[in-house]
């Protein structure tokens, strides 16, 4: 008998993937969380039937949301992660001894939970006596801060359900105001190809344009997400992601990678025409930025 974890990229695309076992299954108050092992990906999460990372491919999403920020901002001490329940993005910050402090908002403990029992090459990102864990609602959470964080990466689920709030532009508008004058606000972006991802892509761009002078996309190329082209958001009070890029102080510190690189993080803001297109549709004409 052949079990297969099968998800809807759209109402016409479906990606499956064959698994031998489910390790883990429970419903939260805030969604199902599904675990399980693939011959071909190794562990799975699932958050209500959307696939959050595999043991394979994760390193690429973790590794863009992390780096990028840490290779242009010049010296982030104080760092918050919004979501992340997994440990991925805690596990690359791990890499970065100088920073001070990282506070990670996770609305859900049974996440967390989950992955310290089952997924261990993400959840050891917890084992850091920097990181403080909130489990509350980031759109809550961030409300009460301003202008403490060096860096802010929402590292969320889709923007419906639970992540919906991780949206709004009142939610950009308090991660602004909880950065520091030079701060920089990282976010999962989605995705530029499906009509309903890229719609979200277009929404989410608006608002942080409007709230941000300079708000950028990168991507990356990630094999189980929907079209496996994803994007992230790069919008900044200070530094420029190119022009303040210091490749060599990054190289000195010997971070291990196996996807980011200095000179990919150049060609990752380097989109697509049809996707400038997206994006300079829904930007404030005052704030479209030449490249
Ligand atoms: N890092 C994974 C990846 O590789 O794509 C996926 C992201 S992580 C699993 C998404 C997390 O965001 C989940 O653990 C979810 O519980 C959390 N989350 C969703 N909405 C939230 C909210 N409003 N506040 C805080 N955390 C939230």
């Amino acid at each position: 008998m052949e079990y297969w974890f099968s998800e809807n990229h759209t109402k016409n695309v479906k990606l499956s993937i064959k698994v031998d076992k489910q390790l883990y299954s429970d419903e939260s108050k805030y969604q199902r969380i599904d675990i399980f092992y693939s011959p071909e990906f190794g562990r799975l999460l699932s958050l209500d039937g959307f696939l959050m990372l595999t043991e394979k491919d994760e390193f690429i999403y973790h590794e863009m949301i992390v780096h990028p920020a840490m290779a242009v901002h010049p010296n982030p001490k104080n760092i918050l992660i919004i979501g992340g329940g997994d440990g991925g993005a805690l596990r690359e910050l791990g890499k970065y001894d100088f920073i001070e402090n990282i506070d990670i908002v996770e609305i859900d403990g049974m996440v967390i939970e989950s992955a310290k029992k089952h997924l261990p090459f993400t959840a050891c990102g917890f084992d850091n006596d920097k990181v403080n864990i909130y489990l509350q609602d980031g759109l809550k959470f961030i409300r009460k801060k301003y202008n403490c964080y060096d860096l802010i990466i929402v590292d969320s689920t889709d923007p419906f359900g639970v992540g919906e709030g991780l949206f709004t532009k009142e939610f950009y508008g308090n991660c602004y105001n909880a950065l520091k004058d030079d701060g920089i606000l990282i976010n999962q972006h989605e995705s530029p190809f499906y009509p309903e991802d890229s719609i979200a892509m277009q929404k989410a761009h608006k608002r942080i344009s409007e709230i941000f002078d300079l708000a950028k996309v990168y991507q990356a190329h990630i094999p189980t997400y929907p079209s496996g082209h994803w994007l992230f958001g790069f919008a900044s009070k200070g530094y420029h992601p190119i022009n303040d890029l210091d490749s060599k102080a990054w190289k000195k510190r010997e971070i291990e990678t196996k996807y980011y690189t200095t000179n990919l993080h150049k060609g990752a803001f380097m989109l697509p025409k049809y996707v400038e297109e997206l994006l300079k549709k829904v930007e404030k004409e005052d704030h479209a930025f030449e490249d």
